[in-house]
């Protein structure tokens, strides 16, 4: 399968190459040059398959040119051994919790994938690959715990000193292994803009195989069809799909989880439409009523993972599409949610329906609890565990009411190692090329 840039479509690589470089040369996302579909009867049994069986089907339409079949069976094995189970909210509207992974949200499925993925193209050869990652927080726990173990691949995880809570610190800072966490004096941003500095300096890149592991990899957002494929699976097997048709409402930000579901659908999944659901972050609300598309400048929220004022993965619907609104609308609606109103439909449906949402997957509950015809069922995707955001969710349903899970009190006993790091290319380079010692702290 060739892979082609959203910003010049004769620009092609194979599939090696856009899971190397992840963002194409012009600065344009890859995209498959076709999607391969399923046959409609592929869905009248689909019910009688596995989460992993199903998730190999899925991955033989993208990667099965490319990977031989037993190697891409244990890629999707090994990625996916945890489950992401439909679980019912109320009668209508059923929750496809995705935080059953080691870092309890849904970027372990991609990251598992994609590190599995590079070490088939890469591992082999005598070079140690260095992934390099910027992280305000999530990305670097779902990166790092991805990688864990991974031979022949060494993950630098960048992240701003002070601005990451404890919890998420933990879950890269005390892994070890092939995972060093540089804690850089300075913001974000300092830290995207040192990976891109790496990226294009020809120096480093003779010296070292560098590569990203960001959300727009195709390894990492392709993966994520694989549990929309699963949800209808499970609501079939449960029979809750006689005379009704399903609708999925997607939590969004970057917007690569829904365009992974867009992709499940021109497969040939039945899915009758989509809700991406935004935070106060509505640009693409606003292009979906208007048809006008804005970036601006994101505002912090608490469902801060989707924070995103210009999503990247936008262009990739726009691309899907041929860049038509009227398609791109029929096909999916959006919806939009303050702070203040998140907080009523995390504590109401804690009361009414027992379930604990987190601020992301509130939206994505309330964007169907609104709009579900009587002849639709509904599926959001819980994007994260509640207790990702304990200080949040406890301010809303009460002290004692968030369980710390297992996976997340591990991460709390482990002991934090990092390098610091100050915000200077050269330090960072310096860092790269081993030429200085640092002290581990
Ligand atoms: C990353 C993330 C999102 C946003 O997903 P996109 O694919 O960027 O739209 C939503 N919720 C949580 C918890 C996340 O970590």
């Amino acid at each position: 399968m060739k892979y082609y840039s959203t910003n010049n479509k004769s620009q092609v690589v194979d599939l090696k190459e856009a899971v190397v470089q992840g963002l194409a040369p012009d600065n344009g996302l890859y995209m498959p040059e076709k999607i391969n579909k399923f046959d409609a009867s592929y869905f009248e049994k689909i019910d009688q398959l596995s989460f992993q069986e199903i998730a190999y089907d899925v991955a033989d339409k993208f990667f099965g040119e490319d990977i031989e079949a037993e190697a891409l069976k244990s890629i999707v094995y090994d990625t996916l051994k945890f489950d992401c189970p439909v679980v019912p909210v109320n009668d209508n509207i059923w929750s496809l919790e995705l935080f059953h992974g080691p870092t309890l949200a849904f970027k372990d499925v991609g990251a598992r994938f994609m590190a599995r993925l590079l070490q088939y193209f890469l591992g082999k050869t005598e070079d140690q690959v260095n992934v390099l990652v910027a992280t305000s927080g999530d990305t670097g726990s779902a990166v790092a715990n991805g990688f864990l173990g991974v031979e022949g691949i060494h993950v630098h995880v960048l992240y701003p000193k002070g601005k990451v809570s404890e919890i998420q610190e933990k879950q890269f800072t005390t892994l070890g292994q092939n995972i060093t966490a540089l804690e850089v004096d300075g913001v974000f941003d300092d830290c995207q803009r040192l990976v891109k500095t790496a990226f294009l300096d020809k120096e480093l890149n003779e010296q070292l195989v560098l590569t990203s592991a960001n959300s727009i990899n195709v390894a990492r957002f392709l993966p994520q069809a694989f549990y929309y494929f699963n949800a209808y699976a499970r609501l079939k097997e449960a029979g809750k799909l006689d005379g009704k048709e399903l609708v999925v409402a997607v939590p969004s930000g970057n917007f690569g989880n829904i365009t992974a579901g867009l992709f499940a659908k021109e497969m040939g999944l039945p899915i009758k439409r989509f809700i991406a659901a935004n935070n106060e972050n509505d640009i693409v609300f606003n292009y979906l009523n208007t048809g006008e598309y804005h970036p601006r400048a994101s505002v912090e929220t608490i469902a801060n993972a989707m924070d995103v004022g210009d999503p990247s993965n936008f262009a990739r619907i726009f691309d899907l599409y041929d860049e038509s609104h009227e398609a791109i609308s029929s096909m999916m609606a959006g919806d939009r949610y303050s702070d203040e109103e998140i907080r009523t439909i995390v504590k109401r449906v804690f009361e009414d329906s027992n379930y604990l949402l987190d601020p992301h997957g509130a939206c994505g509950y309330e964007a169907l609890n609104k709009s579900l015809a009587s002849n639709e069922i509904g599926v959001f995707l819980e994007t994260a565990h509640p207790a990702k955001f304990t200080e949040t969710v406890e301010a809303i349903v009460g002290k004692g009411n968030v369980p710390l899970p297992e996976k997340l009190a591990k991460f709390m006993e482990g002991e934090r190692k990092n390098i610091a790091l100050d915000k200077s290319f050269e330090s960072f380079k310096a860092y790269l090329q081993g030429l200085f010692i640092y002290s581990f702290r």
